[in-house]
């Protein structure tokens, strides 16, 4: 078939290319209005403008970046939709968090420890992106180890928040949230084992999917708390996250957790998905929790538009998330004080000294939970408590197919506010990590505004229950636009 000349994309009333979420970028690729070489250039171009002041990367690969938007375009060129078929990201610009091994690449989890790490393997979430065709930019800041909520605990240096500089983006996966928002990049990836995908994502304003336990794989994601890791994309949409999901999911031989259930076809999923008599369930407990003012009013008018949709609302009796935290900082810390064994100093060349304090905080508090005599005490009583957790959602979802509530407690904060609280990172993800625990799938999304800041609202589904939860989320968004709102980034350029 003949090649329609290739048209200029770039005529003043068009968004910028690196503006473009993924469905976009894909449809415009697809039909060739743009090169992925353009793509991936328009990309940069908003690094080197924006990342001095913002502090996202820790690593950038523009050289082979540029290379592979060269190949993609060829094959685009010579193979049209076959290329899409085989290749669905091919020509797609993103970025990934810094503890997701990339063979030959510098990979940090923003430690001091791994500072000159570089992988002889690759993770299989960036091996799957690379087969679809997706372009690596380049790694992106992260709290050390993914500990915290806010980036502070990187060894590196802290990401600004693109709404308002002087605050964080949330964490661990803050440089990737802020990547997405300040268009450096297409889509991101990040990981949650207690919030962190979630709430960057909703810190920064965007779609953030944390898939169930073992729906996507961990191999060569270096290990924070191995019974609740979960990578996932942060993107500009539901319906973005859906194609990325369709990437990543599915079992992997090298990760035993992974699930053996077949992969849906999410974004076909969502876009047949109806709303209609849905039962949506609100956790009395999640809504009745002390959150800054002026969210609540953002939150009821988002599932007031729920209702609008034709969902049915239905309050539930869920546990006090407050339980979730005592359970979370137990396991968490006792996990991580036997992942973080590994870096003895021999294997990965810096000594233990390099350790920074919420690090070393973590791995002593672990060690003390698992220590005999102490192993009853803590870690045998918090498994209990998060096996009555997983029932007491069991429960809800007997009534209801998800459940609403808001994601974080509070907006963000200004960058430094953490400090005097040893507890911050469990605090800001007290309403994430219930779900995280049991293994369950979460999104959040940008429902509106405190203070000139998005605020976002999350939705929970049972294990597996992807397509469910981005239907609703894409339902959602079909319906507003908080979505497509994002941060002015002129005083930066
Ligand atoms: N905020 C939680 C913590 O500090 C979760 C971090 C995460 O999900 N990686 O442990």
């Amino acid at each position: 078939m003949a090649k329609l000349p290739r048209k200029r994309f770039l005529k003043d009333n068009m968004p910028k290319l690196n503006e473009l979420n993924l469905s976009e970028a894909l449809e415009q690729l697809r039909s060739e209005q743009i090169t992925s070489l353009d793509l991936v250039q328009a990309c940069f171009a908003q690094i080197r403008k924006t990342d001095p002041e913002l502090q996202v990367f820790i690593t950038l690969v523009e050289e082979q970046a540029l290379e592979q938007a060269r190949t993609a375009d060829k094959l685009i060129h010579q193979e049209g939709e076959a290329a899409f078929i085989k290749q669905p990201l091919l020509g797609v610009p993103y970025a990934c968090k810094d503890n997701f091994c990339t063979k030959g690449i510098q990979t940090t989890a923003s430690s001091n420890i791994l500072r000159d790490f570089i992988p002889p393997y690759e993770s299989t979430v960036t091996a799957k992106l690379k087969e679809a065709g997706a372009i690596l930019l380049g790694k992106t800041n992260m709290d050390s180890f993914a500990h915290g909520s806010s980036t502070e605990t990187s060894d590196f240096f802290t990401t600004k928040n693109p709404w308002d500089t002087s605050r964080v983006p949330g964490g661990s996966s803050g440089g990737s949230a802020a990547a997405v928002v300040s268009h450096m990049c297409i889509f991101a990836i990040g990981s949650e084992t207690g919030g962190s995908i979630r709430g960057p994502a909703s810190w920064c304003g965007l779609t953030g999917l944390k898939p169930s336990y073992g729906r996507v794989s961990r191999y060569g994601l270096i290990a924070m708390a191995s019974s609740t890791d979960s990578p996932g994309p942060i993107t500009k949409s539901a319906a973005d996250a859906a194609i990325i999901l369709q990437v990543l999911a599915g079992k992997d031989p090298f990760d035993a957790t992974t699930l053996n259930a077949q992969v849906d076809d999410y974004f076909d999923n969502i876009m047949q998905f109806a709303i209609k008599g849905l039962k949506i369930g609100k956790p009395k407990s999640y809504f009745g929790l002390d959150l800054q003012p002026g969210l609540r009013a953002v939150l009821d008018e988002a599932v007031v538009h729920f209702e609008k949709l034709g969902a049915e609302i239905v309050e539930v009796d869920l546990m006090d998330p407050k339980y979730s935290i005592a359970v979370y900082t137990i396991l968490q810390r006792s996990e991580v004080s036997s992942n973080l064994a590994r870096f003895d100093g021999i294997r990965y060349g810096h000594s233990r000294d390099a350790f920074n304090f919420e690090n070393k905080k973590r791995m002593m508090l672990g060690a003390y939970a698992l220590s005999s005599g102490y192993y009853d005490q803590y870690y045998s009583k918090a498994q209990k408590v998060r096996t009555l957790i997983v029932e007491d959602f069991e429960r809800a979802f007997q009534k209801v197919d998800v459940l609403i509530g808001p994601t974080m407690p509070c907006v963000a904060l200004k960058i430094g506010e953490s400090a005097n609280s040893p507890m911050f990172g469990e605090m800001m993800d007290v309403l994430t990590e219930p779900s995280t625990i049991a293994g369950l799938t979460g999104i959040t999304f940008p429902c509106g505004y405190v203070d000139s800041l998005p605020v976002g609202m999350q939705v929970i589904g049972p294990a597996l229950s992807e397509s469910t939860v981005l239907g609703v989320v894409n339902t959602y968004q079909n319906a507003t636009n908080y979505h497509k709102k994002f941060p002015n980034l002129e005083s930066l350029t």
